[in-house]
């Protein structure tokens, strides 16, 4: 085994010189470090599938990976370095776009912002978004079945799915791309691949929806008294506007000052500080006016109801994007402030407000002193409850032990209420054991036996998302900077 027998099966871009490969080994949040054999950049789908069956003939481990902007540590490569990281940054074409079908064909490396642009250029929306689309593939996006601050309206990246394009363990190239709404011929092999992290095979492509783009939007920054009050407002809202309603998210006083701290030009919109607000978004196809008159009147009935105390509307474009900033700098400004500890969890939505009561007391009862950082997508159920050390300030190997006591307290409130312990970021390296412990065991043995199908020499991916039944490394925890 060696690069020249891999350079002979593929002939495209392939590097293993350590600053070449070193963007490739450790994540986002510079959480996890790895090793590799080499990263191999192929530009076509056939060419993924040359590397896949490169590394059945060599028993060499893959390790996919997109913009490398996942939060779980499933991108980065085992520790002991016998893997390949294989990049689809290269897998650039968007192969058609049917304004009529409302579907676009993309390959697995295009960036969410470059299919956002994509869309709108030919008056669609591809409605997935969140903050780090700048950079993000949709390969990752599917295969992490990211969520954003959309779903609400929209779906998450599995909704979002038609038809995929897979290289698989065995190095075919599966082509599934058939842009219908309707397909009711047998297993969803797409939905397999869809959230499963690399583990089961590599997507090359994918058809996705596209929507009508909004004639006219409206965003208010709403201060409620209560995450009970923010739920009565979501109420109202879904009943007054049904799907005109794009976004409800929920933010706490405490994300905010730290947006204020560490935003750049930040303001507060409102002149009275409150312990909880909402963002709220309507979009309409009647435009701006329609889509302003809507929100006001529920902000109205809000109002009158006591759900709401005040709130800010947004007028201008300008407006709509700083108002936006206030959610999307929070977990920017919270790692500004120090090291974390966050929680990407889903509930059931009319338990939220208990939830946050109970879970709040316990943490201050077990860890005085903690400054609790809640936000996240109400309207989903899927709050990012995050913690942050006290403001005097506590040495970092101090708040880093209690990572693991206080995750344990937080995930069993979660599963107590019926939730699950990754909404969104899926389990990577960092919520694989947590989740083994939650999942009753016949759906452990039922993904395992996935798995096995699939992946029988279990070399995709090995050591994420599923504890493995063979033996392999994982890559090196770093504690956070
Ligand atoms: P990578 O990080 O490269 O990979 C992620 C996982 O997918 C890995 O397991 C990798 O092996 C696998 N993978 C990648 N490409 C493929 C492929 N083609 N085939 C098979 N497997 C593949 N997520 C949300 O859901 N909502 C948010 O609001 C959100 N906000 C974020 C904000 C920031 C600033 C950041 C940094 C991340 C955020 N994320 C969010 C995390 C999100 O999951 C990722 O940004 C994105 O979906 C991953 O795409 P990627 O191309 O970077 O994948
Ligand atoms: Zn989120």
């Amino acid at each position: 085994m060696g690069l020249p027998d891999l350079r002979a099966a593929f002939p495209g871009r392939l590097f293993d010189d350590e600053a070449a490969m070193a963007p490739f080994l450790t994540d986002w949040r510079r959480k996890w470090t790895g090793r590799a054999i080499a990263v191999a950049q192929p530009d076509t789908a056939e060419g993924v599938a040359a590397v896949l069956r490169w590394c059945r003939a060599y028993s060499v481990a893959v390790v996919p990976q997109g913009g490398n902007t996942g939060l779980s540590g499933g991108a980065t490569p085992a520790a002991e370095g016998r893997s390949l990281v294989l990049s689809t940054a290269r897998l650039q074409r968007i192969r058609a776009l049917d304004a009529v079908g409302q579907t676009v064909t993309a390959e697995a490396g295009v960036t969410l912002q470059q299919l956002q642009d994509a869309a709108r250029e030919s008056g669609r929306l591809f409605p997935l978004s969140l903050a780090a689309q700048g950079s993000c593939t949709i390969g990752g996006n599917l295969a992490t079945n990211a969520g954003g601050v959309q779903v609400l309206r929209y779906g998450n990246a599995r909704e979002l799915c038609l038809g995929l394009e897979v290289a698989t363990a065995d190095g075919e190239l599966w082509n599934g791309l058939r842009p219908l709404r309707k397909d009711n011929t047998g297993y969803s092999l797409r939905d397999l691949f869809i959230g499963g992290e690399g583990t089961l095979g590599v997507i090359t492509a994918a058809v996705l929806k596209l929507f009508p783009l909004p004639a006219g939007q409206a965003v208010a920054f709403v201060a409620v008294p209560t995450p009970a009050a923010a739920l009565g407002l979501l109420s109202l809202a879904q009943q007054r506007l049904a799907s005109e309603l794009t976004a409800f998210e929920l933010i706490s006083e405490t994300c905010l000052q730290l947006v204020e701290r560490h935003g750049a030009a930040a303001r507060r919109p409102l002149a009275a500080p409150s312990p909880w607000y909402v963002l709220l978004e309507v979009s309409s196809a009647q435009g701006k006016q329609a889509a302003t008159a809507a929100i006001e009147s529920v902000l109205e009935a809000a109002l009158e109801a006591g759900l709401a105390e005040d709130a800010a509307l947004s007028t201008s474009v300008a407006q709509c994007r700083s108002l936006w900033a206030l959610r999307e700098d929070i977990s920017e400004s919270q790692g500004a402030e120090g090291p974390t500890i966050k929680h990407d969890i889903a509930l059931p939505i009319a338990r939220i407000p208990d939830f946050i009561e109970s879970t709040d007391a316990a943490l201050a009862q077990h860890f005085p002193g903690l400054r609790l950082v809640v936000f996240g997508h109400l309207g989903d159920g899927n709050l990012h409850y995050n913690l942050s050390p006290p403001a005097t300030g506590m040495p970092r190997a101090d708040f880093a032990a209690l990572e693991a006591p206080i995750n344990r307290l937080v995930h069993d409130a979660v599963a107590d209420a019926g939730g699950s312990i990754s909404a969104e970021h899926g389990l990577g390296v960092l919520r694989r054991d947590e989740s083994a412990r939650y999942k009753p065991a016949v759906e452990l043995r039922l993904m395992q036996a996935i798995k096995q199908a699939l992946d029988p020499s279990n070399l995709m991916n090995p050591g994420k998302l599923l504890v493995s039944t063979l033996s392999c490394s994982q890559p090196q925890h770093r504690s956070e900077t």
